[in-house]
């Protein structure tokens, strides 16, 4: 056990005047002290710096119990129950992922089971930890970084979107009935997004680890990559509050990025020629890829959900592997086009790319649904595997990819340096 070296004082949070270096573009300037109300957006990529809100421990760890009294519910009750061929079949969240791990493949269901159990768990049980961990004099820090990166990783509202998919594509089958899981989970839901909503972590680390600016030229000022503290690093190098190592850009960015993203064009010839879906009707086997799916469920009537699931599993990952491609040949070839677009193309990429798990939520409450042996069932086939695998890459390729790095090309290849701008306080 770590006993915080830094004691916690009366201090309020974002109250005073400081400056801040934009985790985006890099630029510094002077944040204003934040009234409950405000938001503060960077001067000059319009990246949210952060938020006056200021929610008490006390009313987020209530909404954090309340998200952990709702999951068994909501994990494990129906979340809808369909009649087929004369009997009655539940689909729970977790049945779900279960017949996956026994019927398709553990691994491809253990990707849903992060996006839709793992990651959402984990919100609650942080929050939990940090009330009890500050009180024990425990060692918060890995909960505060890891608090983070979480956000994108919950996909419950995704997988919300996959259930009225798979009502859509069952309905043909068999008569849906809403299920008592399906009450809990909305509710979870909803309590999930307002707790990410008012998560102020800015906030946190200055609660638990308030750490003064040190009085130096605001140039000479640095920016923690991991927990976004603006400071000096301290004779180890280290960030002062959260002990990882201070560098000016993320580490091997460019080639974490690379790799992730050369990775997941691998995994997607496979993902889309390799069948994705197979259903058995009166023993016979009827198998469908990405796109023969998209093509059935359009010819079958169904044109709005075939336009979500094109979207979702063909346009989203091949239009954010091309803008990748494309913003990592801007760094290197120095290639200067505007950067607001090119930023708001990156934030584009962030938001989008957890849409694309919808196909494998779908498939997983299709596989626990469609069940009925000789007669009638469906599974899932060998690109499933190799489509989550590149839509997880692909989020982490856009996770790994310092957009700082847009600022250095734009920066180096124009004649008057940007960093002469950098250093000018901004109002
Ligand atoms: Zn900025
Ligand atoms: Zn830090």
């Amino acid at each position: 056990m770590v006993v915080p070296d830094v004691k916690i004082t009366a201090l309020k949070p974002l109250s005073e005047q400081h400056y801040k270096r934009c985790p985006q573009c890099d630029l510094i300037f002077q944040l204003p002290a934040l009234d409950k109300r405000f938001v503060a957006y960077c001067p000059r990529c319009h990246a949210k710096i952060c938020s006056g809100y200021d929610w008490s421990m006390i009313r987020l760890t209530a909404l954090a119990i309340a998200v952990l009294l709702l999951m068994p519910l909501a994990l494990s009750e129906p979340l809808i129950r369909i009649r087929l061929l004369g009997t009655v079949i539940n689909a729970s969240l977790l049945q779900g992922v279960w017949q996956m791990a026994i019927q398709g493949d553990p691994f491809t269901a253990s990707m849903v089971a992060f996006c839709a159990i793992g990651a959402p768990l984990m919100l609650p049980l942080s929050l939990l930890y940090l009330r009890l961990g500050h009180w024990l004099g425990m060692n918060l820090r890995p909960v505060l970084l890891m608090l983070n990166r979480l956000k994108e990783w919950i996909m419950l509202d995704v997988y919300l979107v996959g259930l009225a998919v798979a009502c859509i594509k069952v309905q043909e089958y068999a008569d849906i009935n809403v299920g008592p899981g399906l009450y809990a989970y909305i509710a979870m839901m909803i309590l999930v997004q307002i707790l990410l909503i008012r998560l102020n972590i800015e906030q946190l680390w200055e609660r638990y680890y308030p750490v003064a600016q040190p009085a130096v030229e605001p140039r000479r000022l640095q920016l923690c990559c991991a927990c976004n503290y603006t400071g000096l690093p301290d004779h180890r190098g280290r960030c002062p509050r959260c002990h990882i190592t201070m560098s000016r850009r993320a580490p091997m960015s460019l080639q974490k990025t690379w790799a992730a993203l050369i990775a997941a064009i691998v995994f997607l010839f496979p993902a889309n020629l390799m069948p994705i879906s197979i259903l058995y009707v009166n023993g016979e086997r009827m198998e469908d890829t990405i796109f023969s799916g998209v093509i059935s469920l359009a010819t079958s009537g169904n044109m709005p959900v075939a336009i979500i699931v094109f979207i979702a599993s063909i346009l989203v990952p091949f239009t954010k592997v091309l803008a990748l491609l494309f913003l990592l040949c801007t760094i290197h070839l120095k290639i200067d086009l505007s950067l607001t677009a090119r930023m708001r193309m990156l934030r584009v990429l962030g938001w989008i790319g957890r849409w694309s798990m919808l196909d494998l939520f779908v498939i997983a409450l299709m596989m626990s649904l469609v069940n009925r042996e000789q007669l009638l069932s469906f599974t899932m086939g060998p690109a499933a595997f190799y489509f989550g695998a590149a839509v997880f890459l692909t989020i982490l390729a856009v996770e790994w990819l310092d957009s700082r790095l847009l600022w250095d090309a734009h920066a180096t290849r124009n004649t008057e340096p940007d960093s002469a701008d950098q250093s000018r306080p901004a109002a």
